[in-house]
């Protein structure tokens, strides 16, 4: 299909035990197609017996999955990797006709979910144990990692692919069966990557998808053989997602929203930085986690380039996403846009300099679309609710500080802590940052630092509820759990009863 754009009618439905499922509710959500703001598609919204079948489908492949040798599952994964290289485009058309994002980017999304399939690929070494011989006399012990169970991931429409990408290859790599409820905003590419992990070889059952809303999410949260749940989304429902699913004693990570910072000092390269800066901040409209939002502009910085990032703000090439020289698509849903535009309207009001105001954005031949322009503002003050917020939409807030310990200060300051950025030629300033900061992920003249698939995601404060990342070696914790074996042998057991704490002989 390449860049031809993604045109199914088709309804939206489950996917359970290796086949398409419609699933026995009469709810339904509607899905759009941003650029032109026509209905385009029907989701299906699972109620609580929709669940409970997939999770009745995950619970019986499990046993057999789990005994599956890990280089038998890693043989599948590099299968599933092919295929997903093979689809990456078709893949990334279906995300732009749903979310709006430009098509490189969606390609872009693709590519960085492949990644962890690859990383998957080696799970025969991930899962590998520690050995010790001879704790005590004739006694050795040692530790593997065994999986959970049936685990379920809950992902937000910002990244329909990548995101449940963080979470299944490395679930199912380490031996569970998983059930993915994507947000009905986008859910089209969750069945085609499904379909093509059955092609794959993965056996029935091991990975499934309920499409839904709340009602599917609570059904998981009390389902009891739901052993550990995977969020990505707003930080008010991953804080409800973690406190729900601890209460059901459930094993939670739960990643939430951002206001992400970048720190621009005077010693940096401001051509570079403005660049950087443009493309964090509005690219995807600014519909990513790790988008910037917020520029900290140190001492005579602010006046230096305030010009450039106006001008270039003005002249982003605002399109449907499928248009190759597209820069920026448009917000994926009228909500989301009239939400956006409220923060510019009190953005406004409170005060802050609107330099460059995208609300009456339009793109010809696309009348309909749910469009909003890049939007500058400048003199943002911390008590406002457009610097406290996140507003999640192509929206620049630049505040002006006197020097770096200021800006260390107020990022440290904020309830959110995903991902930060400072652009510096100075080596000492990049350490301090990356040494003082009070951020999950850090980038030194690096814009968005998402890092690869070996190193995990997963921000601090407000914005991750729980205690590991997402993939990599975090991963592989949360989705294992430690046993510890201890043994010898009758040859060697001497006689007679020990009632003392036993310690090395
Ligand atoms: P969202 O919180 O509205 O939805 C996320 C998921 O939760 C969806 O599957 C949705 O169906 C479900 N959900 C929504 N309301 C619910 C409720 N009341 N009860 C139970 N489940 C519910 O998020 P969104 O709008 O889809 O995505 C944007 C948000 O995700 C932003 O806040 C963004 O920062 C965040 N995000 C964070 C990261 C990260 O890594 N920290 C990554 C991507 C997106």
């Amino acid at each position: 299909m390449s860049n031809q754009a993604y045109t199914s009618k088709k309804d939206v439905v489950h996917f359970i035990s290796g086949a398409t499922h419609a699933g026995s509710s009469t709810r339904f959500g509607d899905v759009f197609n941003p650029s032109t703001g026509e209905l385009a598609r029907r989701v299906a919204l699972a109620n609580t017996n929709d669940v409970n079948l997939a999770v009745k489908a995950a619970q019986e492949a499990f046993p057999k999955w789990a005994d599956t040798p890990p280089l038998r599952r890693a043989r599948i994964m590099f299968k599933y990797l092919e295929l997903m290289n093979t689809h990456r485009d078709e893949i990334a058309a279906i995300i732009t006709s749903e979310h709006g994002k430009v098509y490189t980017d969606a390609q872009g999304e693709v590519t960085r979910g492949i990644e962890v399939v690859e990383y998957a690929c080696g799970i025969p070494e991930l899962l590998k144990g520690d050995f010790t011989e001879q704790v005590s006399t004739d006694i050795d012990n040692w530790t593997m990692r065994q999986p959970l169970g049936v685990v379920a991931g809950i992902t937000p429409f910002n990244f329909p692919v990548m995101v449940p990408m963080w979470m299944f290859p490395m679930a199912i790599a380490c031996g569970n069966t998983f059930i993915l409820k994507p947000s009905p905003t986008d859910p089209s590419a969750s069945i085609l990557m499904a379909e093509l992990f059955k092609e794959a070889g993965l056996p029935d059952g091991v990975f499934n998808v309920v499409q839904g809303d709340k009602e599917a999410v609570d059904a998981l949260i009390e389902n009891e053989h739901v052993k550990a749940l995977s969020f990505v989304g707003s930080t008010p429902i991953a804080n409800y997602i973690y406190e729900r699913g601890a209460h059901y004693g459930k094993r939670v990570q739960a990643l939430g929203g951002a206001k992400n910072h970048m720190v621009i000092m005077p010693d940096a390269d401001l051509d570079k930085a403005v660049d950087a800066l443009v493309g964090a901040a509005y690219g995807s409209a600014g519909e990513r986690c790790m988008a910037i939002s917020v520029a900290v502009l140190v001492g005579s910085v602010g006046d230096q380039i305030m010009p450039e990032l106006i001008k270039r703000t003005q002249t982003l090439k605002v399109k449907n996403g499928m248009e190759l020289d597209a820069e920026m698509g448009p917000i994926v849903t009228e909500a989301a846009r009239q939400r956006i535009t409220g923060y510019i309207n009190e953005g406004e009001k409170s005060g802050a300099k609107l330099l460059v105001d995208g609300r009456k954005a339009s793109v010809p031949g696309f009348e309909k679309g749910f469009w909003l322009g890049g939007t500058l503002f400048d003199h943002v003050k911390t008590d406002m609710k457009i610097y406290k917020e996140e507003i999640f939409g192509p929206v620049l807030s630049c505040v002006r500080v006197d020097n770096f310990k200021q800006s260390v200060d107020l990022i440290n300051a904020h309830e959110f802590g995903n991902g930060v950025s400072c652009f510096t030629s100075d080596g000492n300033t990049a350490r301090e940052f990356a040494r003082r900061i009070q951020v999950g992920m850090v980038g030194i003249n690096v814009p968005i630092p998402v890092p690869m698939a070996w190193h995990g995601f997963g921000g601090w404060k407000k914005s991750l509820f729980g205690d590991v990342h997402a993939y990599g070696k975090e991963g592989v914790r949360f989705y294992t759990k430690q046993k510890s074996i201890m043994q010898r042998w009758p040859e060697s057991i001497s006689k007679g009863n020990d009632f003392i704490m036993p310690t090395i002989k």
